[in-house]
């Protein structure tokens, strides 16, 4: 077995760790008994093991990212994969390895390098592990499809301590939840196996900023331009006050709605063709600014890393198959312009690019056509109250028409259904069977709030 460092609590070095496992300002209290920082395969290995020995139950961190801070627990040993972040690239088969705690910049730049792209998340810091586990609303969905579809084999440490490839052939039931578990997931992923994507080396973006108050109107009109748009067009509805160039918000500035298209074809001309629905359709006349550039990975996660500034954070998220039209606009559009914090803003996939219905191979990706996640953001804790009851309280007109949640922004504790809400009811009852008979001992914690 491999001979790997313990951080126990109350000893060096643990409460470094500890202060280090989420990216999120609003960090929770919870201790685990011990810490691993596993720098590779043998050590979760080896880590799983010393749990079962000692009667400790296992939780894992990766990037950091789940905003409720799931990795977290009380008790039993935190295995921490930050550090595993090896990536490779086979050019002939254009597929490449990640390991969990690889970020999500440094993955992609790297496949770049070589002509290849893969859909990861827009958000630069993300780690891999927990956002490929949780189905991945990466970049390109419409085309690439969630991340988890790009993924082709997962190595994982179950939890007898045993290291096994997982796929469509070998141990499919535990390659089908590792696509889209989140954080229910029993076991350990240490390696993602992925097929790349050519790189869209024509990029181009294309925004439209419209008046809060135009938001029925223009959203009436939507459905009607991206039924035309290519797959391969992304457009996303953002609520929110403008930024300057430093990335701080102007407190002075109303809140806008802006809607934002990327087009991912291999030339600047192409791109331009695929948005044409967008520049010649009903949505022109309403916005009040316009801009259409090519764009980079780089300026795209510029952007991402001055919006998500580390601050305090609640999120929530919904799966709906409401039309746009006859969403609670008015009610969002009061809540937004209600908002305490600068920072705070409203996400929408309008619709979401992948959604093609119903799917059985992955546990992630068939809750809704549309997708809308609200972001609240402040700076200190005695705000938390005040911001927390804003997200809950903006989020409840959505919950009648909600058919799910996604496990990467979802807020967890916000009711005692949120976990379940996240694969649909049929997939639920098929990942606790499949937890029964990988972990029947129950060593991996389960999700947060059915414990
Ligand atoms: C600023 C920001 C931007 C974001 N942008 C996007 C985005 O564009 N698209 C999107 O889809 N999501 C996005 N997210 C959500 C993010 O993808 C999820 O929160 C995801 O879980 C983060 O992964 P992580 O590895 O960093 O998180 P962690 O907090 O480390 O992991 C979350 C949980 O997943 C499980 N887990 C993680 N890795 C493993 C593993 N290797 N084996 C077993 N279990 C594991 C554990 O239960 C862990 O507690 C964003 C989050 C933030 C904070």
């Amino acid at each position: 077995m491999a001979k790997i460092e313990i951080l126990e609590r109350g000893t060096s070095g643990y409460e470094e760790a500890r202060d280090d496992v989420v990216w999120n300002g609003r960090t929770p209290g919870r201790r685990p008994d011990a810490i691993v920082l596993a720098t590779g395969p043998e050590d979760v290995q080896a880590g799983v093991r010393i749990a079962r020995e000692r009667g400790w139950r296992v939780a894992v961190r990766s990037g950091g990212h789940n905003f409720v801070g799931v990795s977290l627990r009380d008790d039993g040993l935190l295995i921490d994969l930050s550090r595993m972040r090896k990536l490779t690239v086979d050019l002939a088969s254009r597929t490449a390895t990640a390991e969990p705690g690889a970020r999500t910049e440094e993955a992609l730049e790297q496949w770049r390098a070589h002509g290849l792209a893969f859909g990861v998340g827009h958000c630069p810091t993300v780690g891999l592990g927990g956002f490929l586990l949780g189905g991945g609303m990466g970049f390109n969905t419409g085309a690439w499809g969630f991340g988890a579809e790009q993924v082709s084999a997962v190595d994982v440490v179950r939890a007898d301590g045993e290291l096994v490839r997982a796929s469509n052939e070998e141990y499919p039931d535990l390659f089908w939840a590792a696509r889209g578990a989140g954080p229910g997931f029993f076991g350990v992923i240490v390696r993602y196996h992925l097929v790349l994507q050519p790189d869209p080396a024509g990029l181009t973006s294309h925004s439209y900023t419209y008046p809060l108050g135009a938001l029925e109107e223009v959203v009436s009109r939507l459905d009607e331009v991206t039924d035309q748009l290519d797959p391969a067009v992304e457009p996303m509805g953002w609520i929110g006050k403008t930024h300057g160039h430093d990335g701080e918000p102007d407190p002075e500035s109303d809140r806008v709605f802006l809607l934002n298209a990327l087009a991912y074809l291999d030339t600047p001309e192409r791109s331009l063709e695929a948005l044409a629905p967008l520049r010649e359709g009903p949505l022109e006349d309403l916005a009040v600014e316009r801009t259409v550039a090519t764009a980079s990975f780089k300026d795209l996660f510029d952007f991402q890393r001055l919006l998500y500034r580390r601050a305090r954070y609640a999120v929530d998220c919904i799966w709906t198959d409401e039309p746009p039209a006859t969403q609670p606009l008015a009610d969002l559009r009061d809540q937004m312009n209600a908002a305490a914090g600068d920072r705070t803003h409203a996400l929408w996939q309008l619709p979401f690019g992948n959604y093609r219905g119903s799917r059985e191979d992955m546990a992630a990706g068939d809750l809704g056509r549309y997708y809308l996640a609200l972001y609240s953001a402040w700076e200190h804790e005695d705000e938390d109250a005040e911001n927390i009851a804003w997200l809950r309280r903006t989020m409840q007109p959505w919950e009648p028409a909600s058919t799910g949640h996604y496990a990467g922004d979802v807020d967890l504790l916000a009711t005692g259904t949120r976990s379940a809400r996240t694969l649909s009811p049929a997939k639920w009852a098929r990942l606790q069977e499949l937890r029964a008979v990988h972990d029947p001992d129950g060593v991996f914690h389960h999700h947060l709030e059915t414990e």
